[in-house]
C-alpha cells in the first residue's frame, strides 16, 4: 500500500471543521442558484473558490452562507461534509456551526439545528460516521453578543450540542474579552474551545487556558513566540488542533517545508498536535490530505502523523471509557497500516 493511501485509510477524528467553509463548490452554485443569489464571473464552479485576496475570500464565504436558508439545504451540506470525512478516515467528527452568519438571512438557530442535526443522523446511518456539534462565537460580534449567543445555545439543549467555540478575527478582539461568555457555556456544562494564536499574539492562547478555561486550542501556533507558555502546555498536555492547509492562507508561515513553520515547531516542542482541515472545501483540501500533506511537506514521520490521529481521542469531548476503546482498535488499525507500507 503506497504511503499516501495509509495516511488516507488510518482512522481520524476531525475536530476544527467549519461547516460553512465546507460546502462543495458544486453544491454552493446548486443552493446559490436556488435562491436566487448571484454568483461572480467564473467558467468553472471550482473557480469559485480561487481567491485573490482575504477579501475575495471573504465576499465568497458570506455568498456560501446566505446560500444556506433552509432546513433541507443545512441537512444537505452538512451529510456532504461529513460524508467527505468519512472518504478521508474520520471516523468522530466534531462540528463547529456559525449562527451568526446565517442570521442576516433571516435563518432562525432551530431551523439551522433541525437540519443539521438530521444530517448528522444521516452521516451515522448511512457513513457509521459519528458526529456532534459545536456552535461557535463570531467574536467580532463583542463579548455582550457573545454572552447572549452562548444563553441562546443554552436554550436549545440536545445530546449532540456538545459545547462552544470562538472564531473569526482575533485582531482587536482578544480572547480575554470572551470571559463571561465562557463562565456561562460552563456553568451550562458547555464543553469550551477557542481559537487563539492563528493570527494573534501567544496571549490568546494564554487567555484562552488560564481565563476562558479552554480544554484545546484551536490553531494556536503563535504559542511557539512564549517559550514560558510553550512550557506549561507541554507540561499540561492541552491539545493543539492543527490545520496544514489554512496556516498557508491565514498565517505567517505560509510555506509547510519551512524549517521554522508553528507546526513543526509545535511538535518538535513536545506539544499534543492533532491534525484537522478547518475549511476544507474552500481552500480545495480535505482531512486524509492534511496528513499527506505533513508527510510530504513538511517530512512529519509516519509515526508522528500517527500519533496525532491518536491525540485526537484525547481532545475529543467523548467518555472516558470510550476514549479507551478507541485507542486500542485505532492503535490496531495503524500498526497493521503503517506495516503495510513497509
Ligand atoms: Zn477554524
Amino acid at each position: 500500500m503506497d504511503v499516501e493511501t495509509a495516511l488516507r485509510k488510518m482512522p481520524k477524528a476531525e475536530l476544527h471543521l467549519h461547516l460553512e467553509g465546507a460546502v462543495d463548490a458544486s453544491t454552493f452554485a446548486e443552493l446559490a442558484a436556488h435562491h436566487g443569489l448571484e454568483l461572480p464571473p467564473h467558467d468553472q464552479v471550482a473557480d469559485l473558490y480561487s481567491y485573490d485576496s482575504l477579501a475575495d475570500f471573504l465576499v465568497i464565504y458570506s455568498l456560501v452562507c446566505r446560500s444556506i436558508q433552509t432546513e433541507a439545504d443545512f441537512r444537505r451540506v452538512t451529510y456532504e461534509c461529513l460524508a467527505r470525512c468519512a472518504d478521508s478516515g474520520a471516523r468522530y467528527v466534531e462540528l463547529f456551526l456559525s449562527p451568526e452568519s446565517h442570521f442576516e438571512m433571516g435563518v432562525e438557530y432551530p431551523t439551522m439545528l433541525a437540519g443539521v442535526l438530521t444530517g448528522m443522523a444521516d452521516a451515522q446511518a448511512e457513513r457509521s460516521l459519528e458526529s456532534n456539534l459545536i456552535p461557535a462565537i463570531n467574536r467580532e460580534l463583542g463579548p455582550a453578543r457573545a454572552v447572549e449567543f452562548v444563553e441562546m445555545v443554552a436554550a436549545h439543549p440536545h445530546p449532540q450540542i456538545i459545547g462552544v467555540g470562538l472564531d473569526f478575527n482575533e485582531i482587536g478582539f482578544p480572547s480575554a474579552d470572551y470571559v463571561d461568555a465562557y463562565r456561562a457555556a460552563a456553568a451550562h456544562g458547555l464543553h469550551r474551545t477557542s481559537h487563539a494564536g492563528e493570527v494573534g499574539p501567544a496571549d490568546n492562547v494564554r487567555a484562552a487556558i488560564d481565563l476562558l478555561d479552554c480544554e484545546r486550542i484551536d490553531h494556536g501556533y503563535h504559542v511557539v513566540d512564549d517559550p514560558d507558555l510553550v512550557a506549561s502546555c507541554v507540561e499540561s498536555q492541552i491539545a493543539f488542533t492543527v490545520c496544514p492547509t489554512t496556516t498557508e492562507y491565514t498565517t505567517v508561515w505560509r510555506d509547510l517545508s519551512a524549517p521554522d513553520h508553528a507546526i513543526r515547531q509545535m511538535s518538535e516542542a513536545g506539544l499534543k498536535l492533532m491534525v484537522n482541515s478547518d475549511d476544507p472545501a474552500m481552500f480545495v483540501s480535505d482531512l486524509g490530505n492534511e496528513y499527506v500533506r505533513l508527510h510530504r511537506e513538511m517530512g512529519l514521520s509516519l509515526d508522528t502523523l500517527a500519533e496525532m490521529a491518536l491525540n485526537g481521542i484525547d481532545a475529543a469531548w467523548i467518555d472516558d471509557a470510550t476514549k479507551t476503546a478507541l485507542r486500542a482498535d485505532w492503535s490496531a488499525e495503524i500498526d497493521t497500516l503503517l506495516a503495510a507500507t513497509a
